[in-house]
């Protein structure tokens, strides 16, 4: 089963897609965590999406769409995956489809968490002190959330032709959410 978290910054996907892994047991796959890691280690790929990481930008398809092949490619994610952080963009999404539909798979369930604006804002600055991110800045955090609006959220439209999107109330606990999660997919 292959599920799509999608979700402005600080609505919590990759909290909610951590804890749909570990009871589905199919491997979560977050490009951010990918990019994070990867300018940690100042690799190459590392060095290129950082100067849009830390803008709020999103890192360009010609990097990304590539990273998406080599991970929806991997053993362990022929059978379905939890989907963090990508697509976000119509090009991403493309890709994905094509990927899925070439071994007969295609995407199951996108759940959409949404949760208000001014708790977002409010989330995103409130973790900065904790994580430390280096895109938790108050400019790159605003530039984020007009990321998605623009970039991202459009890509509701595109499976919502489908039926698969499911839209995840994002007031409440962790383990509110994560009910309605369960209750949504079934499983
Ligand atoms: P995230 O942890 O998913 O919020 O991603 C952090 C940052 O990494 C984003 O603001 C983008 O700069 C970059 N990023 C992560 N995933 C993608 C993606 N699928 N496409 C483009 N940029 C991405």
């Amino acid at each position: 089963m292959f599920i799509l978290i999608l979700g402005p910054p600080g609505s919590g996907k990759g909290t909610q897609g951590q804890m749909l892994v570990q009871r589905l047991g199919v491997p979560k796959i977050a490009t951010g965590d990918i990019l994070r890691e990867a300018v940690r280690t100042g690799s190459r790929l590392g060095r290129e999406a950082r100067r849009y990481m830390d803008t709020g930008a999103l890192v360009p398809d010609n990097i990304i769409l590539d990273l998406i092949k080599a991970e929806l490619g991997k053993p362990g994610a022929l059978e379905g995956a939890v989907l963090d952080g990508f697509p976000r963009t119509q090009a991403q999404a493309e890709l994905v489809d094509k990927v899925l539909g070439e071994r007969g798979a295609r995407l199951n369930h996108v759940l959409l968490l949404d949760v208000a604006e001014e708790e977002l804002v409010r989330r995103l600055h409130g973790r900065a002190d904790i994580e430390g991110r280096s895109d938790d800045t108050p400019a790159a955090i605003t530039a984020r959330l007009r990321t998605y609006q623009r970039e991202t959220a459009p890509l509701v439209a595109h499976y919502a032709q489908r039926g698969v999107v499911h839209r995840v109330p994002g007031a409440g606990s962790v383990e509110e959410i994560a009910e309605e999660i369960r209750r949504l997919i079934g499983r």
